[in-house]
C-alpha cells in the first residue's frame, strides 16, 4: 500500500495531514509512506524529519497518480482527483456541504459538486473527516473535535492579546484591576475550551448554549451559565444543537444582549452541522459594546454568528469594537494542529488495517464507515440525512 501526502495549495494554510510521528505508525503498519518536498514546511516539520522516519519525496503528479491512499487537510482539486487511480482512497476535509452560500440552500454548480463528481467518476473512496460518526470508538479520528479545540484555544489567546485590559484580577498598591469579563456563546467543544482558557488566564466568564447538558459542562468548568427560556431545543442523536426557529432567535438575542454589553470579549462557537450558522448578535448589541472590546466569531467562515464580522479578517467598528473572522482558528497553532489532525486520520487507517493482508478492511455495515466514507466504486454511498435535501 501507496500513501501520498501532497502540500495544501489553500491560502493562509500551514497544517499538512501527516506528521513525521505519524509516518513511523504507519510505516509500522507496513504502508509506504511519499510526500512532496515541502509538505510541512508551514507547520516547522522539515522534510529531513520526515525523510528521517522513513517517507521518501517524490513530485506531485506522481504522487497522486501512484497512491492507493492520499491524505489532505483541505479537498484536492476535481481535476487532481481524476488523476488518482481507481479504487483508491482520498480521505481528510472533503467539505461536502454547500454551507458557504448565502441562502444555505443545496447549489447547481460548485467546486464542491465538481469534486464529488470527479470521485464518483474516478471510482475513489472519498472519505471525509467531517462526516466522522461522534461515538466513543471513533473519537481518535474526530478531526472536528481535535481542530475545534484548538480553535477554541487560540481564540481567547487572540482575543487576550488583542484586549487593551488584562484577563486577572490584579490588587496591587497601584490599584486593584478587575478580571476581563468573557462571554462565550455556543459550548460545544470549542466553547469548553475558550472558557478552560479564559478561566485559567483569570477571566470571569459567562456561557450560554441552547443544550442545558452544554451549560452545566460550562458551570463544571467555573462559567456562570445564562439560562434563557426557549421553549424546546434538543440536540441530534450526533449530540449537535437543532436549529431554532426564528422566534427562539429573537429571544435569545434579546436575552443575551445585556452580557454581551456588558463583556470585554465576546466568543462566538455556534454552529450548526451542515448549515449556515445562526446570527446571534446583531449590529445594534455590537454598537452597545464599549470600545477597545474584542468578539471572535468562529463561524465567520459559514456566514458568522456576528453581523459585520467578515471571513478571514479582523474589522473595527465605528465604535471600535474589533471583530475578529479568522477562518480556522487552529492555524496559529499548526504544529500541534497537524499533529492532532495526523493522528486522527491514522488512527482511522490503523482502526480499518487489516494485518494479515496488509490492506484496508471495507464493512459496508461498519458505522465509522457508514458515517464518512462518501463515494466508494463509482457510486455515492453516504446515507446522512442532510444529503437527502
Ligand atoms: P458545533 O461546532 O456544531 O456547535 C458549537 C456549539 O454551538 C454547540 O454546543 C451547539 O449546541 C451550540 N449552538 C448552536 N446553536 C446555538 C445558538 N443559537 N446559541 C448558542 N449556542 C448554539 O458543535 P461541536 O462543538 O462540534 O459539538 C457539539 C456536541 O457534540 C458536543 O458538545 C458533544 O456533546 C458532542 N460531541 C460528541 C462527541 C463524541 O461523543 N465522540 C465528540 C464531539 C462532540
Amino acid at each position: 500500500m501507496l500513501l501520498f501526502a501532497p502540500n495544501e495549495l489553500v491560502n493562509l494554510e500551514c497544517r499538512t495531514a501527516l506528521t513525521p510521528a505519524s509516518v513511523r505508525k504507519l510505516k509500522g503498519l507496513g504502508i509506504e509512506v511519499r510526500i512532496e518536498a515541502g509538505l510541512g514546511g508551514a507547520a516547522d516539520f522539515p522534510d529531513e524529519l520526515f525523510l528521517a522516519e522513513g517517507a521518501e519525496k517524490i513530485g506531485r503528479d506522481e504522487g497522486l497518480k501512484s497512491a492507493d491512499l492520499v491524505f489532505c487537510v483541505n479537498p484536492l482539486a476535481s481535476d487532481e482527483i481524476r488523476m488518482m487511480k481507481r479504487g483508491a482512497m482520498l480521505i481528510g476535509f472533503l467539505e461536502p456541504f454547500h454551507v458557504h452560500l448565502e441562502d444555505g440552500e443545496a447549489p447547481v454548480d460548485t467546486p464542491a459538486k465538481a469534486r464529488m463528481d470527479a470521485m464518483l467518476e474516478a471510482g475513489i473512496t472519498g472519505v471525509s473527516v467531517e462526516m466522522m460518526p461522534r461515538t466513543t470508538l471513533a473519537q481518535k479520528m474526530d478531526a472536528i473535535s481535535s481542530q475545534a479545540n484548538l480553535a477554541g484555544y487560540v481564540a481567547v489567546v487572540l482575543a487576550a492579546e488583542r484586549l487593551n485590559k488584562i484577563f486577572p484580577m490584579m490588587m496591587t498598591p497601584s490599584g486593584t484591576i478587575s478580571p476581563a469579563k468573557v462571554f462565550v456563546i455556543g459550548v460545544g467543544v470549542a466553547g469548553l475550551q475558550a472558557i478552560a482558557t479564559a478561566k485559567r488566564l483569570g477571566a470571569r466568564v459567562t456561557a450560554f448554549d441552547t443544550r442545558e447538558e452544554a451549560l452545566e459542562q460550562a458551570e463544571s468548568l467555573g462559567a456562570k451559565a445564562l439560562r434563557i427560556d426557549l421553549g424546546e431545543t434538543g440536540s441530534t442523536d450526533q449530540g449537535y444543537a437543532k436549529e431554532l426557529t426564528p422566534e427562539q432567535l429573537e429571544i435569545q438575542r434579546a436575552a443575551q444582549g445585556k452580557v454581551c454589553a456588558e463583556s470585554d470579549v465576546v466568543i462566538c462557537t455556534a454552529k450548526l452541522f451542515g448549515r449556515k450558522a445562526p446570527l446571534l448578535v446583531k449590529a445594534d448589541v455590537v454598537a452597545s459594546m464599549a470600545h477597545g472590546s474584542i468578539i471572535v466569531d468562529l463561524a465567520a467562515e459559514t456566514g458568522g454568528n456576528v453581523e459585520g464580522v467578515v471571513a478571514g479578517k479582523e474589522v473595527v467598528t465605528g465604535n471600535g469594537v474589533r471583530i475578529i473572522g479568522h477562518a480556522k482558528l487552529e492555524n496559529f497553532v499548526p504544529r500541534d494542529a497537524s499533529g492532532m489532525f495526523a493522528n486522527n486520520l491514522s488512527n482511522f487507517i490503523e482502526h480499518f488495517w487489516d494485518k494479515e493482508t496488509s490492506s484496508f478492511k471495507h464493512d459496508d455495515e461498519d458505522p465509522i464507515l457508514k458515517g464518512a466514507v462518501l463515494t466508494r466504486d463509482g457510486k455515492f454511498v453516504n446515507e446522512h440525512p442532510a444529503f437527502k435535501k
